[in-house]
């Protein structure tokens, strides 16, 4: 983004500077992001972003960038869909075969958020075009995994000074990049020697969504203007193996962007017609900033990750279906001349074959949780062409889940999540057999539906839950291919797995609840679960197919603020494992929720520390307001939250450093100017000010300490309904 671009854009649509109600409700778990906040959601409503290649790499880049909410997509793309493109190519659908690519994208697009001007240019970018392009966008993606265009597209980027944001594939191989930052990095002429790719022989879809989802990511990030971005990365897919590249610096006689004038205006001159607007000043710095060395992040304990997939219920609805995992009957020996259509490019990967792709097609998967991580997991297992696919999940779709659970549609909330994940990769992939399970995953039901399957996903959210799919794969004997995502890490591992450890060897006892159960929770920007998720579904086809090597005994962390992944070592099995070791105790599966101490969920897990008479309702803080009585009120929310919305004259002290002795002595000095003895906690739900109560009579005898019941949510519901709620 360049502070001088006030370029025209492509459509007459205003630069939006407020975001409605239903807008902060459905980013709100990504806004409460300190590094994002109200300020970077509303840069990113304004923003214009260029996808180029509506195929492997552009679907799950356009998808996230529309999830996140970016203002304008472009979406630029000739071709029509063809049945062999299913196979990676995961926004279009067998229905739309032979239509425009960047139709049958845009449609489901416009679903899954109605806010996003999507503009399609059904073109071929050449020199003639890409220009007049380019210009109208912020940021453009390099989706064409294609040489001669990623030349013709940074051909343009230098002369209208955008960064533009491309990966390549070349089997288990691939680049990212980020070329021509407005902070002094290279353009890919000045690479140039290093990125070219011979011919694509084959591909793999999960690996192409990755990288597309690290796209989407990059462009996120330079959109909402946060960390820094010139820089690459190597990823091997085969051996989940990433690698920051140190790129280059700008290269000052490049003979694109290099600044020699004459060179430049004759290049204008040969290569790029119509260009009547470029003035290319010396607008770059040399860059003297080189690839930062990561420091390694300790895995220490769970980290307590958790979202909301799961909950708990008296309802016994069985399961209908089931699949037909272990060596039963229907095993298929040969592929059809469809089948061999849909997935050449990726039978023709050396390491898959036909061998491989027939392992695919007879194996059974289940995969608990249509969440963030859910979505894009089940998404590329059903476009590699896994058999059978179970879905489990017993929640509804909610609009903040959209940001980041991108199967679901704006029109299906309120319905089942297994039903809008069901509905998309049938669309996607009709041969496969999906099984939705809409029941809770507990102890009574756990043992029989995973038993099945060959292979089982955990996509779920809770410290509870985890256990109990430890516990029923150990006791199945099933691999567990686990992931999490929280703010902008991830991780995944894979457990039980050929004498690897299992969760319980990592981890023999569950965090304190406290720890882990919070009710201004930590947020997730939606594209991290994406690439997590598109990950597991890569190590479940590597399990499936024998490629490489799995992260069994290993786990991948990554870190979207700074780009980067780490591999790390993890413990091996435990002899004294209490589920998997050699003289188990744990021999069935037990009360998960009692072990843990937290329900396997986490919907508004109501605190209740407070007697009625020492909290308030909004009503009565209304009246309280409005009598003019001498209080101070403390917001105890993290502050970007008070970005979002908050009430006037509320002293901001976060939950967390309540106690602190600075703090305290803060609240006592605002206690004497206010010539008040009453302190009244005000959070989002009424759950953190109970807590930051409690804490504060121990230190404040002397003090009438209070809090709001059902906090800034029930005071936008009752009193202020021109308050968002998030
Ligand atoms: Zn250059
Ligand atoms: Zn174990």
């Amino acid at each position: 983004m360049y502070s001088d671009n006030n370029l025209i854009k492509p459509t007459s649509k205003d630069a939006c500077q407020l975001l409605s109600h239903e807008e902060i409700a459905r980013y709100s778990r990504q806004m409460i992001l300190p590094e994002l906040g109200k300020p970077g959601q509303i840069l990113l409503a304004n923003a214009h972003v260029l996808v180029i290649g509506c195929g492997s790499l552009g679907c799950p880049a356009a998808l996230y960038l529309t999830a996140a909410g970016i203002g304008t997509i472009g979406l630029l793309d000739y071709g029509t869909v063809e049945l062999s493109n299913l196979n990676r190519e995961v926004l279009h659908t067998e229905h739309g075969v032979g239509a425009s690519k960047v139709d049958t994208a845009s449609s489901f697009l416009k679903t899954l958020n109605s806010h996003v001007n999507i503009v399609l240019h059904k073109i071929t970018l050449n020199k003639e075009t890409a220009c007049d392009i380019i210009q109208n966008y912020d940021i453009i993606l390099d989706c064409s995994n294609n040489a001669h265009t990623a030349c013709i597209i940074n051909n343009a980027c230098v002369f209208s000074r955008k960064p533009f944001v491309s990966s390549h594939l070349q089997g288990f191989e691939c680049h990212l990049r980020v070329y021509n930052s407005a902070d002094g990095g290279p353009c890919y002429k000045c690479l140039n020697s290093t990125v070219d790719l011979d011919p694509v022989t084959g591909s793999m879809g999960a690996l192409a969504g990755v990288m597309g989802c690290m796209q989407a990511l990059e462009a996120i990030k330079l959109a909402a203007k946060i960390g820094s971005a010139s820089s690459g990365l190597l990823f091997q897919g085969a051996l989940a193996k990433f690698e920051k590249e140190n790129l280059q610096e700008r290269n000052k006689s490049c003979e694109v962007c290099g600044t020699d004038p004459v060179q430049l205006n004759k290049l204008i001159e040969e290569q790029i017609c119509d260009i009547r607007t470029v003035h290319h000043t010396n607008g770059y710095k040399n860059g003297d900033e080189a690839a930062k060395v990561m420091p390694v992040k300790e895995l220490s304990g769970n980290t307590g990750f958790h979202e909301n997939y799961l909950i708990c219920s008296t309802s016994n609805e069985v399961v209908s279906e089931t699949a037909s995992g272990n060596g039963s009957s229907s095993h298929k020996m040969e592929l059809s001349s469809a089948e061999i259509a849909r997935y050449s490019s990726q039978m023709n990967l050396p390491e898959l074959g036909k061998t491989g792709q027939l392992l695919l097609s007879n194996a059974c998967v289940l995969v608990v949780g249509c969440g963030g991580l859910g979505c894009p997991s089940s998404l590329y297992l059903a476009a590699a062409g896994v058999g059978t696919i179970g879905l489990l999940d017993y929640d509804e779709v909610e609009m903040s889940n959209l940001h980041r659970q991108v199967l679901h549609t704006e029109h299906g909330v309120g319905t089942a999540k297994v039903d809008s994940v069901t509905k998309f990769l049938k669309g996607l992939n009709s041969t496969l057999k999906i099984i939705p399970h809409k029941v809770v995953l507990d102890s009574r039901t756990a043992l029989d539906v995973i038993k099945s399957y060959d292979i089982v996903l955990d996509c779920t959210d809770n410290v509870a839950t985890r256990y109990l799919i430890n516990d029923a794969c150990v006791l199945s004997n099933k691999p567990l291919i686990s992931g999490a995502a929280l703010r902008w890490e991830g991780q995944i591992t894979v457990y039980n797995y050929k004498d690897g450890p299992c969760y319980r060897c990592l981890f023999p006892k569950p965090p304190p609840p406290e720890t882990v159960t919070n009710c201004s929770d930590g947020g997730v920007m939606g594209v991290v679960p994406g690439i997590i998720g598109c990950m597991q579904a890569l190590e479940t086809i590597k399990i499936i197919t024998n490629i490489g090597s799995p992260l069994s005994s290993a786990m991948l962390l990554f870190n979207g603020l700074r780009g980067s992944f780490q591999k790390i070592k993890l413990r091996s099995k435990q002899p004294h494992c209490v589920v998997c070791g050699d003289n188990p105790t744990i021999t069935k599966l037990i009360d998960y929720e009692q072990f843990c101490g937290a329900k396997a969920e986490d919907k508004e897990a109501g605190v209740s520390l407070l007697s009625r008479d020492q909290r308030l309702t909004v009503l009565e803080y209304k009246n309280m307001l409005a009598s003019g009585s001498n209080h101070l009120l403390l917001d105890v929310r993290q502050p970007v939250e008070l970005g979002i919305c908050c009430l006037d004259n509320a002293v901001n002290i976060p939950y967390k450093e309540i106690s602190r002795a600075h703090r305290i002595e803060q609240i006592k000095l605002a206690l004497k100017e206010r010539k008040t003895s009453q302190v009244i906690c005000l959070c989002r739900r009424g759950n953190d000010s109970q807590l930051a109560a409690v804490a504060l009579k121990k230190v404040l005898q002397d003090c009438v300490v209070k809090d709001i019941v059902g906090g800034l949510t029930q005071w936008a519901r009752l009193v202020d309904n021109s308050m968002p709620i998030y």
